[in-house]
């Protein structure tokens, strides 16, 4: 099994002076080279799982976390984010060559996080795309609401905050990181083993490089894809952006895969919230994502230079 694993590990790095491995008695380092290496992966983009935010917990279903999801003044997250997965799922089988595009859930209903990093997972896929709408709390104001013994009065009130705008990236947060190392060494690094049923030390040294490795490489593609997504939709259809941002999601760590958090705009916004529910607007988004995607397949399937 370790040559095995060695070998997976051999054509995950190629190229001189890749890695520096110091082995000794009883400590392990790897370090990653400073100079400029290059990587060559034989990796194809196959399956890409697209996950809609949020849904209706349904009744008997199984223990987990849900979440509702947040509203606008006419709609709701939950059914903006499943009519574009629907439609990102058909415009990459149609446009994207030869990958399947697979939904975490595809009715009103929820699917708990668990459920829905599980499915990813067993899907194998290579890419996780979870879509969102954005919303921004009450503000919390004081207002005068009268006078006593001659001094003001006031009290605290909620007022809605419409003032967010634009679409903004979600990584996973690095706190979160060890969630993804057992999620990857229980999915991908399994998966290179020849050794059907037979659990993985997870001290071992080989495996604990693989899974640094993957580690690594799943954040390098994923602030990739986060970025091709966002250039596009900011310069393609001019729109607003709070850019990239790490943050520790369920479905993100739990994700042997690279994977991206997209807000697509905030729903609490009115502006916004025509946009994200016209035609036009969902389409725009769709279309942006599949650009962003055929150019992240283009950079992995051939010769990435970092
Ligand atoms: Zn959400």
């Amino acid at each position: 099994m370790k040559n095995k694993i060695l070998n997976r590990l051999k054509k995950l790095i190629s190229g001189s002076a890749a890695l520096f491995i110091c082995l000794s008695l009883f400590s392990f380092k790897v370090e990653a080279s400073t100079k400029k290496d290059t990587i060559v992966n034989s990796f194809k983009l196959k399956t890409i799982v697209i996950d809609a935010g949020h849904g209706v917990k349904a009744e008997g279903s199984p223990p987990g976390h849900y979440s509702r999801g947040a509203d606008g003044s006419f709609s709701s997250e939950r059914n903006v984010t499943l009519a574009i997965a629907l439609k990102l799922q058909k415009a990459i089988e149609k446009d994207v060559n030869g990958v399947k595009a697979v939904l975490t859930r595809t009715t009103a209903n929820d699917v708990s996080f668990e459920n829905r990093a599980e499915i990813a997972n067993q899907a194998k896929g290579n890419l996780f795309i979870s879509i969102h709408c954005n919303s921004l709390s009450d503000r919390v104001v004081r207002e005068r609401v009268g006078t006593k013994k001659r001094k003001p009065v006031y009290r605290s009130v909620r007022v809605p905050d419409r003032s967010g705008k634009g679409v903004l990236m979600l990584i996973y947060g690095l706190h979160r990181s060890r969630e993804e190392e057992n999620a990857i060494k229980s999915n991908q690094v399994e998966d290179d083993s020849d050794i059907n049923g037979d659990a993985l030390d997870p001290n071992d040294p080989t495996v604990i490089i693989l899974t640094n490795e993957y580690k690594r490489k799943f954040r390098k593609q994923s602030v990739n894809i986060a970025n091709f997504i966002n250039d596009e939709l900011v310069g393609n259809d001019g729109r607003r952006s709070e850019g990239l941002r790490e943050q520790g999601i369920y479905v993100l760590c739990h994700s042997a895969m690279p994977s991206v958090l997209v807000e697509t705009g905030y729903i609490n916004n009115p502006d916004e919230e025509e946009y994200l529910n016209s035609e036009d607007g969902q389409n725009e988004i769709v279309q942006s994502i599949v650009r962003a995607i055929k150019s992240y397949k283009n950079q992995i399937e051939g010769v990435t230079t970092n």
